[in-house]
Parts: C-alpha cells; structure tokens; sequence
C-alpha cells in the first residue's frame, strides 16, 4: 500500500469549511489510474452488454434477472472490489469502489439497488465489524457472489428512528443461541439473499445489537416473507417484509458487541451514503447522453429542438450536475481512501481504518447522499422534459429513470435526516474540538461589525472572484449556523427549518468548491482553451449556488434575529453573496449545451 499524500495535506473530515483546499490536493476523475480506468471500462462494458439491452425486463419486475446479472457481477470480481483479498475480493481501495458502484448503477435502479445493499449494508457489517471467523466463513461467499446478503433495520414501527424497533433477540437457556422474534420491512434483497444482517433487541437494552442470520428455502428456521412490494420504481429490486418466528441462530453469529448494533446500522449507512451519491452519476450521464441524442434528432419548426435556447438551458444544467457531482464524490472518495491508509501505516487494522475514516467523514457522506440523489431526480425530471410526449413514454429510458431516482432521497436515511445530520455532526465536531469553528465564527463576527474594505480586489485571474465567492459563502455558513449556536445551544436541534436551511448552505459550499477545484486543476494541466466548457460549468453550479445560499441565509436568519441584529447579519449576507463581474449564465450554457450537441454525447 502506497500512500500519495502526506498527512497535513488531508482535509479531516467536515474541515473543508473552514481550511482552504488546494487545486492541486483534490483528486479529480481525470486522475483516475490506468487501473481504474480499465476497472471503469469493463463496468461499463459489462452494463452494456447486460442491463442497458434488458431494461424492459427490469421493468416487469423480473426479480430473477436481477440475480442473475448479480450473480454475474460476482463472477467478474465486481461485488468484491472493497473486500481484501485474503477474503477472496480485488481489495481495491475506495475511489475504486466508487467507481464500480458508480458505473455499474446508471442503467437501472433496480440493479443499483440490488448492488448497493449487496456490497454495502449487506457485507462491509460483517467485514468491519466481524470476527475472524465470521470474515472467513462469510465475506468469500458474499464477494464472489456464491450468496447474496441483505440488511434488516428497518421496521413498520422504526424508519428514521432506527434504534426503536422491535424485534427480540433472546438467549435460549443454554447459552449456546438466540432465538430471533420480530419483522422487518422494506428490506432489499430479501427474495434471493442467503445472509441477512439482523439488529435485534436483547431483553430491554437501550441499543440494539446486529446478528448474523442466515437463510436456507430447505430449512427456513422460521424466517417467512412477505410478497414483493407494490413500488413506484426500482421494479425488479426485491423488497419484501421478513418475519422471524423463533429463528435460532448461534449465539456466536453476534455482530461486535451486544448493543453496539445501532453504530454498526449507523457507520454502514456512512458508506452506504457516500455510493448512492456515485450511484446516481452515471445515471445522469446516461439521461443526458439519450437527451442530446435525442435533442440534435428531435426537428420542430423545421429546427433540430437541441437550437432552441429553452432546450441548450436543459442539457447544460444536465451535463452540470452530473459533472459537479463527480467533482466532489471523487473527491471525498480520494479523502477517505488516503486517510484509510494513513490510519494503516501508522499500524491499525485494515477495519479499524476504514471504520474511523467513515466516521470522520460522515458530514461528506451525508451531504453527498443529499446533493446527488436530488441531482438524478432534477436531471432525469428534465431528460423527460427534452423529449416531450416521448419522454414519458415507457420506451424511453427518461420514464423508469426518474422513477427510480425517486427512492434514493429515501432509504440510506431520509434526505431531511441527512441534511440535520450533517449540520448536527459539524457542530458536535466543534464542540469536541475536532473541527475548529468557533475561531472563524469569530471572525466573521468581527468581520461583520467592523467597516468593511474598500479595497478593490483584483479577480483578473481565472477563478479569482470565484474562489472568492466560496470563501464568503462558507462565512455565510458560519455567521447564520454560529449565531444559531449561540442563541440555541442545545435547543438548536428542535429548530429543524433553521437546521435544514444551515444544511443546505453547508451542501452548496461543498458541492460548488469541488466543482471549482475540479476546473481550476484541470486548467492548469490541459489549459484554458481544452477546459472551456468546464470552467463553464463550475461556474454555472457556483452561480446556483450563490442563490441557494441567499434564499437559505434569509429564512434562516429571519428565523432567530431580529432588529439590529437581523439588520446587521443581512447587510453582512449581501456582501458575502455579491458578485463582482456578475456572471453570464446564457453564455456558459451556451457553451456547454453546443459542446454536448456538437459531440452528440455526454462528452465530459
Ligand atoms: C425501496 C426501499 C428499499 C429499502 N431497503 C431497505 C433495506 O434494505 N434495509 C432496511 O433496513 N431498510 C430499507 N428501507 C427502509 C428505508 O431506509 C426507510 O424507508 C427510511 O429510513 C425512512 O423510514 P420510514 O419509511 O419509516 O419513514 P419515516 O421515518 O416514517 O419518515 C417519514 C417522513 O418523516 C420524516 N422524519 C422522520 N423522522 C424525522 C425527524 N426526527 N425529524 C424530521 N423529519 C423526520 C422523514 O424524513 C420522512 O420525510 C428501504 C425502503 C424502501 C422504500
């Protein structure tokens, strides 16, 4: 293992709001290695070859297909690639497993679905939290796809408040089991998996524990389920309720330790969280790529529609969102993968690394779950738009599309439960000490009481005034979500409007720096005149962005301030929202929507 960074270059998690990150210190998907560029390729041919041709078998749920493409994915390596090779995985590291995830997942959701639980909620439990024994006698099996694995949470009575479910786990009298008693619901997989996670109550614990159950049609041990449910989209995932009546398991199918299932169900969700937001890039490549396609065929008015300026708006607000979303999922990945290491050379286990890196970087994974789930289903919303009448026909890809990017603002924890989260961990991380915020809330303070300066900067360089702007827009972030801190402290959390607004400000902060960072790196190694449409792009996300963060400021600050004080913060929200030379948002997307038409494909 080869680490590529030195420790004080790596960003700790949630810290990109208050240090500066450099160009150069991102990871972009141009810096994919020859590796990963041949593991993206075969993905991609892979879904080529396999799912994109079905997709009308997807849709009428054939459920056996799905396991059958898995089961394929398995025989090519494909669900192992985060699993160490001494338990029979490529162990890859992490941007590569994004990348799998990424590619394997944009011809449907069912798959994506299937995948996603598969290799994450349903395996990593048992390889980060697991013994020995467990790793050994499961994860080869899971990896190769021999079995397939499911995670059991959630529960009729238990969605978002995970820790409140039901289901018992009891130890038989001679200690050697535990009998399992309760039901499950919305659980992916259940149709065809051999391995379910199970988190289970033991007598009246105030956390639950996670246990190993598996499952064989020949000796049921009391595990029934219910039919398929009846679902908007993601039609051939299966997603059944499984009932447990008196299943005994051996008492050493323990996960970790009793009552440590709630941070196993919690810390799996980390990394579930940061590959749906891969999950929905290729996705967005693919509807935007049947969008241009269709958009240079398509003739009204004698004129191909992919001329009318309406239709240029489309396709580069699109080909924006996929790409910003790439900017900054990659580069969190390139994070968490060098920090991994990092944990690893200093002598921690290949667990424990991952464990506490996904941990630290819960605040990233949160809002990239948010951001990019939010981006398939505006894309896939306006893919529809693109082709009018046909798009909501059932025999383009736009229909099943936007339906299946529906569910991932669901599951992996609700968007609302993401984006409280992610404010909420930031300020526990402060007040830990682990990210300083309090120092650069002050200032802001100051800065905001103080006269401001009439200095003229100088924004001649590229990207200066933008590079700028995000600076401020992270101030903005620290003035409204400080002064909440101050005025609430521990009450803050009942005010969840304030939170989400925070939230959102904290979301376009990251989103728009990775995009600007992208560009801006890209710049420098293939030149301006190559990165044109780029560059367009990052700055048509920052200036949406500047938006966003002016609208959430103000119904924020509203919320809590007043006179004075409210006065004050808005006189300070329109200085940290003002643009110097306003951008010409018509022009850059010109520039992007006559790349794409030109190429006649999603070309970035
Ligand atoms: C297709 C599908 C597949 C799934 N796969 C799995 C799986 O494999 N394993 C598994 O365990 N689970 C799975 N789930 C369950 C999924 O994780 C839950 O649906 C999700 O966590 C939300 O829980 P809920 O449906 O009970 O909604 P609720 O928790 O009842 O939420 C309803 C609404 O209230 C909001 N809300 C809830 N609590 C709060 C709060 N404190 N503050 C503010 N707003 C709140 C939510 O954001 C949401 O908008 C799946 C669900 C679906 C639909």
């Amino acid at each position: 293992m080869e680490n590529s960074i030195k420790e004080d270059k790596l960003l700790r998690g949630g810290q990109f709001l208050v240090k500066e990150t450099k160009a150069e210190d991102i990871f972009t998907p141009e810096d994919f290695t020859e590796e990963q560029k041949m593991m993206r390729d075969s993905v991609k041919e892979f879904v080529d070859r396999e799912i994109w041709p079905k997709k009308e078998e997807f849709e009428k749920k054939n459920y056996a297909l799905t396991e059958e493409v898995m089961g394929k994915a398995g025989e090519l390596g494909f669900l192992g690639v985060a699993v160490p090779e001494k338990y029979d995985g490529l162990g890859m590291g992490f941007v590569s497993t994004m990348l799998v995830c990424d590619y394997i997942s944009g011809a449907t959701g069912s798959i994506a679905t299937a995948f996603g639980a598969h290799t994450g909620i349903g395996t990593l439990p048992i390889l980060l939290y697991g013994n020995e024994e467990q790793r050994k006698k499961y994860v080869p099996k899971l990896a190769t796809g021999e079995w397939f694995g499911a995670y059991c949470l959630t529960e009729p009575g238990a969605g978002s408040d995970a820790n409140s479910g039901k289901t018992k786990a009891e130890l038989t009298e001679d200690g050697k089991s535990y009998k399992i008693n309760g039901q499950k619901m919305w659980i992916s997989n259940a149709g065809f998996a051999s391995v379910f996670i199970v988190f289970a109550r033991i007598e009246d614990d105030k956390n639950i524990t996670g246990f190993i159950v598996e499952y064989d049609k020949e000796n049921p041990n009391g595990i029934t389920f219910g039919e398929e449910e009846k679902k908007l989209g993601i039609h051939a995932s299966s997603t059944r309720q499984v009932f447990f009546n008196d299943t005994v398991i051996p008492a050493e199918n323990m996960l970790s330790e009793r009552g440590n299932g709630f941070k196993i169900a919690m810390n799996a969700l980390n990394v579930g969280r940061i590959k749906l937001a891969a999950a929905s890039l290729e996705a967005q490549r693919r509807v935007t790529d049947v969008a241009v396609k269709y958009a240079n065929d398509r003739v009204q008015f004698k004129t191909p529609i992919a001329k009318f300026g309406a239709i240029k708006l489309k396709l580069a607000e699109m080909a924006t969102s996929a790409w910003v979303g790439e900017a900054a999922s990659y580069r969190a990945a390139k994070n968490i993968e060098d920090r991994i290491n990092l944990r690893q050379e200093a002598g921690e286990s290949h667990s424990d690394a991952e464990l506490k890196t996904f941990e630290e970087y819960a605040i990233e994974c949160s809002i990239l779950k948010v951001a990019c789930s939010e981006d398939v289903q505006n894309c896939s919303d306006e893919g529809i738009q693109v082709l009018g009448g046909m798009g909501f026909s059932a025999d383009t890809p736009m229909e099943s599309a936007w339906r299946d990017a529906r569910i991932a603002r669901i599951y992996e924890g609700t968007n609302e439960i993401n984006r409280m989260l992610a404010v909420g961990m930031l300020i526990k991380k402060a007040m830990k000490g682990h990210v300083d915020l309090l120092g650069p809330a002050q200032a802001v303070g100051e800065e905001l009481t103080g006269i401001p300066s009439m200095d003229k900067p100088d924004f001649n360089e590229l990207f200066a005034e933008e590079k700028d702007m995000i600076k401020k827009l992270k101030k903005v972030f620290l003035m409204v979500a400080g002064s909440a801190v101050q005025k609430f402290g521990q009450d803050l959390e009942e005010h969840q409007q304030l939170l989400l607004a925070a939230s959102d400000i904290l979301i376009e902060a990251y989103m728009a720096e990775s995009a600007i960072l992208r560009a801006e790196k890209n710049v420098k190694r293939f030149g301006e005149d190559a990165q044109k449409e780029q560059i367009a792009m990052a700055k048509l996300y920052l200036y949406h962005a500047v938006d966003t963060v002016n609208q959430k400021a103000k119904e924020g600050i509203a919320s809590f301030a007043e006179g004075d004080e409210q006065r004050m913060m808005l006189m300070g929200l329109k200085r940290f929202t003002k643009y110097d030379r306003m951008p010409n948002v018509v022009e850059l997307r010109n520039t992007i929507a006559e790349k794409l038409t030109s190429e006649n494909k999603y070309c970035f």
